[in-house]
């Protein structure tokens, strides 16, 4: 047995829809622009090859929660996402085999530091401060695909204060789960426990202290944050 000379960190991890158990995170990757119309939004060509950055693996948040307001931004926005959970591990998964590899889906909000973002990309710099960043991860009860099967269609939303921001559709994911997945697997040998944020809709937007945040995918489940003060 391993002895470590501080108490190592715990295993981060997130709900399971209906159930007790918890599903344990490795590591979160995410989609850069992989809805057309939020492509559009940021002026970028809805061709390009899907792109991926990362957050820490203890970046979750459970649904329900209240987070601080973070540090070093003034424009905190939303985007809401379809989150795949991988069960199996795989490297250079081909697209067909790609299903056999997700333990189930849920919600996530993938909070960013948008002005940090917007000087980061000036300076072609990297994303790491304005994505990265503690509890930039809220994530919703994963659900087993035994119950969601593999979603290919469905509203995805997110509403601040009640009022919706963002109402999309999976149908319009340029680059679908199972592309996703497989293009990831060149990268990295995906393993289980490993996230994946699938990118967001248009509507996305800042957010203020004090702001409750709702999102959903029909047929995945749903998710709620609360927003306080700077920390
Ligand atoms: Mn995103």
């Amino acid at each position: 047995m391993t002895s470590f000379i501080i108490p190592p960190p715990a295993t981060p991890s997130v709900a399971v829809a209906n159930s007790t158990e918890r599903f344990p995170v490795r590591r979160i990757f995410c989609v850069g622009r992989n809805y057309a119309a939020h492509a559009r939004e940021l002026g970028n060509d809805e061709r390009d090859p899907p792109f991926f950055f990362t957050k820490p693996g203890d970046a979750v948040v459970d649904s329900d929660s209240t987070i601080p307001y973070p540090a070093l931004t003034k424009n905190l926005h939303h985007e809401i996402e379809l989150v795949v959970a991988i069960g199996k591990a795989g490297f250079r998964i081909p697209r067909e085999r790609a299903p056999d590899h997700v333990w189930g889906y849920g919600v996530g909000i993938d909070l960013t530091r948008r002005d940090l973002q917007d000087e980061a990309k000036k300076a072609a710099r990297p994303w790491d401060w304005s994505k990265a960043f503690d509890r930039s991860a809220p994530c919703g009860p994963i659900v087993p695909v035994s119950i969601s099967g593999h979603p290919q269609k469905g509203r995805i939303w997110l509403a601040v204060n009640g009022t919706v921001k963002q109402d999309g559709d999976l149908a319009e994911l340029i680059w679908p789960v199972a592309d996703v997945v497989s293009i990831c697997s060149d990268a990295v040998e995906l393993q289980p426990g490993d996230l994946i944020f699938t990118g967001t809709p248009a509507g996305v937007g800042a957010l203020a202290a004090g702001d409750v945040i709702s999102g959903g995918v029909d047929g995945v489940g749903e998710i709620r944050l609360t927003l306080g003060p700077s920390s």
